[in-house]
C-alpha cells in the first residue's frame, strides 16, 4: 500500500513539478549498501533531494560494531531523461573524510563526480554528507558510490582475463577454500613455469580482507597486469619469483556490500592470532596455504614466503602508506618486530617509493603490534617464522591506499592510479630481490 501511494504521489509530482521520483535500489553482487527502506525523496526545483541513510555491515547483524558503517553504493532508476538536479544527503556516516563520490552513468565506467559535487559534512559522528549533482540529459540509470566500487562482475571480468590461454605458461588458479556463503577463495600462482622452482623465491599477496577497501583490488589488478605484460623486467622477475596472489580475500563482503567484515560480521583481519586455530573460513583458507608454503621447523617448505603484502586502504591520511613495525622485538611478548625485520620493511618502502611517485608522497606509519594477541598476518609471520632460525626474515607488511588525494595536487585519485601502484609494486619486488631490470639492448639479446 505504501509503495502504491508513493507511485501515485510521484505521478502527480511528475505532472506538476519535475520528473518522476527516482527509485533507489541495492543490487546483489554489486557491492551495494544503503538503507532503501528509510530513503526519502523531496521534490526541489528541477529535481529531487534524496536522503539516504547508511547501513552497517550485514545491516547491523551478528554484533558488528557501529563504527563499521562506512560504505555506501546504490543504483537510481526512473530518472528524468531531460536531466535533473539531484541533491544527495548521505546520513549515518561513521567516517569523517570528505571524499568526492563516483558515479556510473547508464552502466558506464565509474568516474569521480565534478568537483562542484564535493560533499559538505555536517553534524558530529554519525555525519551527514550533502552534495549536489546536475545529472546529464539522457541518463536513465545511475550508480553512485562513496568511492570506486569493485563488484563481483568486475572481479569475474578480471579472472576471465588472467585465465586466458595466452597466460597458461605463467599462471594457474586454484580454489583454496569457501567463504561462509560458499563463494570460492581463489589463489593465483604466477611464475615462469619453464624455469624450475629450485632457486625461486616466493611472494604472497592478499587483497582486501576488508572488502570495501577497493584500492587493494586495483593494486592487485595492476600487479597482475605487470606480471603478464611481457615487459622484459616482468619476464625476468617471473623466472626468479613465484607469486601467490589472493585477488579477493572476502568475496561475501563484496557481494553483500560490507565495509569491513564477512557475512557473519567477522573482521577477518583480526583472525590470525596464536594459537592459530581460527575456524573463520576465509582466514583459515589463506592461513593453511601460508603454513603449507612455510612448512615446519623440522621440514621447512622448499620455497618459503620471503615477502608478504596485505593490501588495504585507510581513512584520515592523505597519501598511500605502509605500517612499518618498530624494531623492538627481542623475546616473546615484546611489541613490534625484530630489528632486522624492521630494516627490510624500510628497505621495501624505499624501493616502492622509488618506483611509484604517488606512494613516494606518503609517510610510513609506525606500528609496534603491542596488541596482546597479535592478531594480524604480519605478526604471525614475525612470531612463527622470522624469529626462528629455520627461516629467513619475512618482509610482511600492510600497504594502505587512501580515498581522495591523487598523484597530481588537487586532482582526486582514481582506480587507475592504484593500478599504476600495483604495476610499481611488481617492479619494486624485482628490485627487492636484486633482479636486474633488462635494458632495451639486453632485451634483444635475452629474448
Ligand atoms: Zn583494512
Amino acid at each position: 500500500m505504501f509503495l502504491r501511494l508513493g507511485w501515485i504521489g510521484a505521478l502527480v509530482l511528475a505532472a506538476s513539478v519535475c520528473g518522476a521520483q527516482p527509485t533507489v535500489q541495492v543490487l546483489p553482487g554489486e557491492q551495494m549498501r544503503i538503507n532503501v527502506a528509510a530513503a526519502t525523496a523531496v521534490p526541489i526545483i528541477g529535481g529531487w533531494e534524496l536522503t539516504l541513510p547508511m547501513l552497517n555491515d550485514n545491516d547491523g547483524a551478528y554484533g558488528v560494531t557501529v563504527s563499521f558503517t562506512q560504505w555506501w553504493h546504490f543504483e537510481l532508476t526512473n530518472l528524468n531523461p531531460a536531466g535533473e538536479r539531484l541533491v544527495f544527503r548521505i546520513t549515518q556516516a561513521r567516517y569523517g573524510d570528505t571524499i568526492l563520490p563516483v558515479a556510473s552513468v547508464n552502466g558506464g565506467r565509474y568516474a569521480r563526480l565534478p568537483a562542484t559535487a564535493t560533499p559538505t559534512r555536517s553534524g558530529s559522528s554519525p555525519y551527514t554528507f550533502t552534495f549536489t549533482w546536475d545529472v546529464p540529459p539522457g541518463t536513465t540509470s545511475l550508480r553512485v558510490a562513496k568511492y570506486f566500487p569493485y563488484t563481483l562482475p568486475m572481479y569475474e571480468a578480471f579472472r576471465a582475463w588472467y585465465r586466458d590461454e595466452a597466460f597458461a605458461g605463467l599462471l594457474d588458479e586454484e580454489v583454496i577454500g569457501q567463504s561462509v556463503e560458499g563463494r570460492p577463495i581463489h589463489l593465483m600462482t604466477v611464475t615462469d613455469k619453464s624455469v624450475p622452482d629450485d632457486d625461486k623465491v616466493r611472494v604472497w599477496v592478499h587483497t582486501a580482507v576488508h572488502p570495501a577497501e577497493t584500492q587493494a583490488y586495483f593494486c592487485t589488478e595492476g600487479l597482475t597486469t605487470f606480471l603478464l605484460s611481457g615487459d622484459p623486467f616482468a619476464r625476468a622477475i617471473l623466472r626468479r619469483v613465484i607469486f601467490n596472489i589472493v585477488p579477493m580475500a572476502n568475496p561475501d563482503g563484496v557481494a553483500l556490500g560490507n565495509y569491513r567484515t564477512n557475512a557473519r560480521s567477522v573482521n577477518l583481519e583480526n583472525e590470525w592470532y596464536a594459537p592459530y586455530n581460527s575456524t573463520v573460513p576465509e582466514t583459515l583458507a589463506m592461513r593453511l596455504k601460508i603454513e603449507e608454503f612455510m612448512g615446519t621447523e623440522a621440514n621447512v617448505g622448499s620455497n618459503p614466503i620471503l615477502l608478504l603484502l596485505n593490501l588495504h586502504s585507510s581513512h584520515g591520511l592523505t597519501y598511500p602508506f605502509h605500517f612499518v613495525h618498530q624494531g623492538t622485538w627481542f623475546q616473546p611478548g615484546d611489541p613490534g618486530a625484530k630489528p632486522s625485520v624492521n630494516a627490510i620493511e624500510r628497505r621495501w618502502v624505499d624501493l616502492l617509493k622509488a618506483r611509484s611517485p604517488y606512494v613516494a608522497l606518503g609517510t610510513s606509519q609506525s606500528s609496534n603490534f603491542n596488541h596482546p594477541s597479535r592478531p594480524y598476518v604480519e605478526a604471525m609471520m614475525h612470531d612463527r617464522y622470522s624469529v626462528k632460525d629455520a627461516w629467513q626474515d619475512v618482509m610482511a607488511i600492510t600497504f594502505e591506499g587512501t580515498y581522495q588525494a591523487g598523484p597530481v595536487t588537487g586532482v582526486p585519485n582514481t582506480d587507475d592510479d592504484y593500478r599504476a601502484v600495483g604495476w610499481a609494486i611488481g617492479q619494486a619486488i624485482g628490485d627487492y630481490f636484486n633482479i636486474p631490470e633488462p635494458t632495451p639492448t639486453d632485451a634483444w639479446i635475452v629474448y
